[in-house]
């Protein structure tokens, strides 16, 4: 057996004909064609010499194929290590020089630039890329998929062995590799289908990357095991979206798609009327997006919080009350407690602290990192998140940022969620985000940074927080920007914030 592709293609195998995925070219996929192309990739594979435990990576365009190069990879019993497509050859130098996987796939178009890299890397090249037609290659793999077998016999894995390494956004620091096994995965896959209630009936509507945990394991994973099927499209768009709602029954995204889809006519009752289930992560929603969305079609997000290195932890319920602005309850079987982050003692409820976190869905440890591992986990076995949150009398968990972007002015501590919700109240405010910056003094002054919808002056957004908040957390300057930076997942890269602003209070 093989732990985590014989537990996610559970119902699928036993009704090959039900189908699994709808393209946007019209092309559909179903459980019985997953077995087969997987098996096609897995022949693949294993004729290029992968032996369990070696590391299949990929940087590639999403595609339906790429999905199945995922499965095709565990099948063989390999280590499925997707890049993201962002990355330039500069940086998949130091993933592959990182990972030494046996075999790196990239975009056909991309093959002469990345050629040397994976030669440096020791790393056999081959090429994936969209699928257009019968009779246009869509790459080196592809082609030699088409020619392999549609049977394989599919490698012995257990559950503690490697199925993924993902590596870390990169928000804070250099990208970790997350070593995840066939049970994390599994485990996920199988509470997340329970807490949010997926059946053989879900039409999951997939415009989420698939490079990242959220589209590749959160929705595609979670979708399968209930022998559903998914809308797989390249991207969000908001047009694309509207074209395949109404066949969806649920849809899964970042907080950055929901406000595109509010700035959008289209977004009504009737339109969203036979839908589900809405979720949304990776990143912050607001409250204020939470409240909107469900003042205009009558959905209400269901929030959830997870990691790379964790999978999914906590998640708002699908029966009860979805509170905003929080990210729920911990999921069955996963621990939760807040901690103080220097001693690591278990701090009384209500207090805010590092979240820490310990269930089947946490991870293996930091590929080649061993430190780094030993010193992101508790001694009784909790994994410190980094995240700083604290529970409600409710159990709900509610997250104030994380340790990294914590502000510490002056020797107090100041949260900078707590000082954007008092700016995103005002008039005329769009977002902001709180960041700390050098300051003599101080050490780190509160430095604003703010999108406005109207012309504001810096001095009326300081006078209006000043009866609002502690003098200690009210912003030293506010600064406007045009928009705050992102990343694909919709994550605000305050490190890139701080070092542009990193002179402004002297
Ligand atoms: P790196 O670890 O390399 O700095 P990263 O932490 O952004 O990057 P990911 O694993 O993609 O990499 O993101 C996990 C983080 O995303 C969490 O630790 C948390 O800070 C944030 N996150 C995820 N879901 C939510 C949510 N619902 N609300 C707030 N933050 C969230
Ligand atoms: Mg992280």
């Amino acid at each position: 057996t093989n732990t985590l592709f014989d537990g996610l293609l559970k119902a699928g195998a036993a009704d090959p004909s039900r189908r699994f995925a709808l393209l946007p070219d019209g092309r559909t996929y179903s459980y019985g064609d997953v077995d087969k192309v997987s098996a096609r990739f897995a022949n693949v594979l294993s004729g290029l010499g992968l032996q369990p435990g070696d590391r299949v990576a990929v940087q590639v365009e999403k595609s339906i194929e790429a999905l199945m190069l995922y499965l095709g990879t565990v099948r063989a019993g390999g280590v499925f290590l997707p890049l993201n497509t962002a990355y330039t050859p500069a940086e998949i130098d130091y993933f592959l020089g990182d990972a030494r996987p046996r075999v790196f796939v990239c975009d056909p178009k991309k093959r002469e630039a990345l050629a040397p890299v994976a030669e440096k890397a020791g790393a056999a090249i081959e090429t994936l890329g969209v699928w257009r037609s019968p009779d246009e290659s869509a790459g080196s793999l592809s082609d030699k998929a088409l020619a392999a077998p549609e049977r394989f016999e599919t490698v012995a894995r257990g559950p503690e062995d490697l199925a993924a390494i993902l590596y870390t956004s990169g928000t804070t620091g250099r990208s970790k590799g997350a070593m995840l096994t066939h049970a994390n995965l599994l485990s996920n896959a199988e509470v997340l289908e329970e807490t949010w209630g997926f059946t053989g009936n879900d039409v999951l509507l997939h415009v989420l990357p698939i490079f990242h945990t959220h589209g590749l394991f959160v929705a595609s994973n979670t979708a399968m095991i209930a022998g559903g099927s998914l809308i797989f499209l390249q991207k969000f768009d908001p047009d694309a979206v509207f074209e395949h709602l109404p066949q969806a029954t649920t849809m899964m995204g970042v907080p950055t798609f929901y406000t595109r889809l509010l700035a959008d006519e289209r977004l009504n009752r009737e339109t969203t009327a036979h839908m589900r289930l809405f979720t949304s992560g990776s990143a912050p929603l607001l409250a204020e997006t939470h409240r909107a969305f469900e003042a205009r079609t009558g959905q209400r997000i269901l929030e959830r919080y997870g990691m790379t290195e964790t999978n999914m932890n906590t998640s708002n319920p699908y029966e009860g009350e979805r509170r905003a602005g929080t990210v729920g309850f911990p999921l069955q079987g996963t621990e939760l407690r807040i901690a103080d982050p220097e001693s690591g003692k278990v701090l009384p409820q209500g207090e805010i602290g590092v979240i820490e976190v310990k269930g089947p869905n946490v991870f293996a440890g930091y590929w080649q990192m061993p430190e780094k591992t030993a010193s992101e986990f508790r001694a009784d076995g909790f994994f410190i998140t980094g995240d700083l949150g604290f529970v409600d009398p409710d159990g709900y968990v509610t997250i104030v940022g994380r340790g990294k972007d914590l502000v510490i002015t002056g020797g107090y501590n100041v949260y900078p969620k707590e000082v954007e919700l008092a700016i995103d109240e005002l008039p005329g405010v769009v977002e902001s985000a709180v960041i700390g910056v050098p300051h003599a003094d101080f050490g780190e002054g509160v430095v604003g940074c703010v999108v406005a919808s109207k012309p504001l002056e810096e001095e009326t957004v300081i006078a209006a927080l000043k009866d609002k908040l502690a003098r200690f957390k009210q912003p030293k300057r506010i600064v406007f920007v045009a928009e705050l930076p992102r990343n694909t997942m919709g994550k605000v890269q305050k490190n890139v914030l701080r070092e542009q602003y990193k002179d402004l209070l002297g």
